[in-house]
This record gives C-alpha cells, structure tokens and sequence, in this order.
C-alpha cells in the first residue's frame, strides 16, 4: 500500500509518540485526508509483530466497508478483529484479548460504551482517529486520550489537491435563532416544527436551480418527513431525486445509490445516513437543512462534495445557517484534549454573507471576491478582540466610539440636531439634553420646539 507522504508522516508520528509511552493517542486527519488508509497501515504493522488488533467502529453499515478497505491494504484479518462499538461491549469476556485497539471516529470515545472497552483492557495500548476531536456537550478526549497528533489542514488538502475546491453559499430559508439545545444538539422535535413551519422545500428547489442546477447533489434533512418532502418537491420541479433514511431496507439503499452514482437520480434527500465514513457516492454538491450544533457532523456533511476530481468546484448550499454557528470547513482550528481549549475554536467566525450572491465571504471584506458587490460603509464589519475572543463590530459602533473619545465641548460643532442625537447616544446622553443643545445652538426642529417651552423654561 502506497500511502501519501502527509500520511506516512502521520503514521510514524503515531508511532513515535506510543514508543515514548503514551498508552493512548489521538490522531486528527481531516474530512478526505484517507483516514481508513492510515488506520490500516496501523493494523498492518502492528499484524506484522505479531500483534493482535480490535478495531472499533461506531456503526454496523462501517464494518463490511472498513473489512474490504482493511483487506486491500494488507491488514491479516485472522489477526485483527473489526466490530462495532454495542457489540464489543457486549461481548467483552468473549473476544480474544488485542495487543492494541483502535478506534474509528474516536470524538465518541468519551460515551460509557467505548470506556467500558477501554477499562475492561485496560493495559492495551490505544490509537484513534477523527477529523474532529471533540465531543458534543462535554469534556475534552484528553479523559481518554494522552497525546494528540496532527496533520495537514482541509486546506493544505484542497491546495495540494487532495480535495476539491469549494463554493460556500448561505441562503438562511429558517431562522434557527429560537431553537433550544438539549445534551448539546438542537432539540429534534423543534427543529423539524421550524422546518414545517417555514415550507422551505420549495425554496429549496429554487436556489438548487439558481446555484447548482443539474449537479449531483446530497441532502440533508433533519428528518424523515422533510426528507420526503423535499424530495417530492424536487420530483414536482422535474429532477430525479429519492430519499433514504435509517430505516430504508438495504437493497432499496443501494439501488438509490447506484442509480445516483450513474447520474439517473439528481438529487439524494437524507436523513443522518450519509454520516460519518460511510461511503457515499461522490457528488458535486451538498445542501444543508439539519442545523446542528456538532461541528464534526457539520464538517462531514458539509465536505461530502469535495472528493477531489480534476476541474471540479464543490457546492455547499447552506440554508440553516450552520457556517455561521461553525465557521467554514476549511477554517484553520486548534485542535486540543483538554476540555477548555476546544471552545477557541469557535471563535474563528470571522465570515459574513453577501446579499447580492449568497456567497460565504470573510466578514471583513469591502468588496465581495465572487460577484463584485460592494458593502456600503455602514455595511461594513470590522474585528476586535475582547477577552481573547474575535467578535465583529460594525460601522455605526466605530462611529459611537469616536464621538465618545472627543471632549464634551465637541458638540458645539455639530452640525444638525441628528448630529447632537448621536453626540448624546454614543455618550449616553438622555434626548432632552440634545434639544437643549440644539435650541441653544438655533438647530433644533421645529416638532420639537414645543418640548422646549414646556420643559426648558
Ligand atoms: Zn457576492
């Protein structure tokens, strides 16, 4: 098995840090970078010494897939046992005891069922892999994990072409703003409301056609019935399109995916099933209609268009406003096991939309890179820091800032009462001491001058 450079790098660094005796390991390789391959040449060398591995993943659909990957790339399957994280724990007493496990999409690996494995062999040695290290709602990896090791970024992928390019355009059809979290996502109950409420699967439709019309393209839906319905729609609209859920029989799934691998279906509608590593035909283009508040489930939908192909632009359709609560898939993050560290990455939202083509651009721009499109000064964002944290700031606070700066005699050289109203706000000023002002200074409008003779005698 040839491994790309970058991952014979990670491979020897994994190796490195488990020869200076660290028990457990995490390895980051993000969305594209070959993960499976990297975790196979793992299992290899460890088969190699003679050693016995347990991999484990976190659904059934993965196991038959990660086998095949595993046995293209030399893994010995007598030696290495590939199961599912319920089934392990299940039946812990039976398997033969591994000389190292590894753990597929280890961001879960702080839920008991992973643990109970870790604690049951407890003196075997670990390695995991995820292209994001957190978890949802809790801690860091560092309860479970003693060192981290890192690769390249999306973005060195994209630009050494390993994945595709992208376009990211946000087209907000439902505001999320209202919506409560429980255990660290969305509640399902009020997502799926909001998206009934708003109808949006015919808008859906139009900005399909408006950006990516004719493309191959995978949707993902918050649940079953929006899946259905979105899918219809686009039917109604006269693309081929189907909906797949978790609870689809498997020979129509595969049916569906062939057909879409062969281009007669368009438009893949989904309900959590085109998740994490599961294979998935490449396709030109992904829309989001499932806000989530979990960036690792937001970076492999998001990034599901990318697979690299010579000419290709991926598509993100992005109409929950996901970019905004996570930032762009190729955002640079820090990356850390300790629980408190994880949150800094989340402040690297630094992008705003363009009103004129929905594109995705950095929230400092004056001009939009994709259409032209020119913000007005007072559409204009800037950046500061407080308390360590990026946030944006527009215009007209700048403008406050400044007048809160000048000596108070400085409101003798405004010019119009407007003028002295936001002399006094950015002060904090109350509106009457404007009308004095202004009345003093022979400024003051003449609807207000009656406020003047019956409050400034
Ligand atoms: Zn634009």
């Amino acid at each position: 098995m040839n491994l790309r450079p970058y991952q014979a790098d990670l491979v020897h660094n994994i190796r490195a840090s488990m020869k200076k005796n660290n028990h457990s390991v995490c390895a980051v390789l993000g969305c594209g970078g070959g993960k499976s391959v990297v975790e196979a040449e793992i299992a290899r060398l460890a088969n190699a010494k003679g050693n016995r591995v347990l991999f484990i993943v976190h659904r059934r659909e993965l196991c038959a897939q990660i086998a095949a990957t595993f046995s293209r790339c030399g893994v010995d399957m007598g030696m290495t046992d590939i199961q599912m994280v319920q089934t392990a724990t299940r039946r812990l007493d039976k398997l033969a005891k591994p000389d190292l496990i590894i753990t597929d999409e280890c961001h879960h690996a702080l839920a008991s069922s992973y643990r109970r494995i870790y604690d049951y062999f407890s003196d075997v040695p670990r390695v995991g892999f995820t292209a994001t290290p957190i978890r949802l709602g809790d801690g860091g990896l560092g309860e479970v994990f003693d060192d981290l090791i890192t690769s390249v970024s999306t973005k060195w992928l994209i630009e050494n072409g390993y994945l595709a390019p992208y376009k990211y355009y946000s087209y907000k059809l439902a505001d999320t703003s209202q919506l409560h979290v429980r255990a660290g996502e969305y509640i399902a109950s009020e997502v799926h409301g909001l998206m009934e409420k708003n109808a949006i699967y015919g808008d859906t439709v139009e900005t399909y056609r408006k950006f990516a019309d004719g493309a191959q393209t995978i949707i993902y839906c918050a649940s079953v019935k929006a899946s259905q319905e979105t899918a219809k729609a686009f039917r109604a609209a006269g693309y081929t399109s189907a909906h797949l859920d978790g609870e689809t029989p498997p020979n129509d799934r595969e049916t569906a995916v062939e057909r879409f691998r062969r281009g007669e279906i368009k438009v893949l509608c989904n309900v959590d099933l085109f998740g994490e590593g599961f294979d998935v035909p490449d396709c030109a283009c992904v829309v989001l209609l499932r806000p989530t508040k979990s960036l690792s489930l937001f970076i492999q939908q998001s990034m599901r268009s990318m697979r690299f192909k010579a000419g290709k632009t991926a598509l993100i359709i992005d109409h929950v406003g996901n970019v905004f609560e996570h930032g762009l898939p190729d955002d640079p993050r820090e990356w850390s096991l300790s629980a408190e560290k994880k949150a800094k990455a989340k402040n690297s939202i630094l992008i705003r939309e363009c009103p004129m083509c929905y594109s995705v651009i950095p929230a400092t721009s004056a001009v939009c890179p994709m259409c032209g499109y020119e913000f007005r000064p007072e559409e204009r964002k800037y950046l500061e820091t407080v308390d360590g944290d990026i946030v944006e700031i527009d215009a007209a606070e700048i403008e406050r800032r400044k007048l809160r700066k000048l000596p108070y005699e400085a409101y003798a050289k405004c010019r119009t009462f407007d003028e002295l109203r936001e002399f006094a706000d950015a002060r904090g000023y109350q509106f009457m001491w404007a009308v004095r002002r202004a009345n003093e200074m022979g400024i003051l409008p003449l609807k207000y001058r009656h406020l003047v003779r019956r409050f400034c005698s």
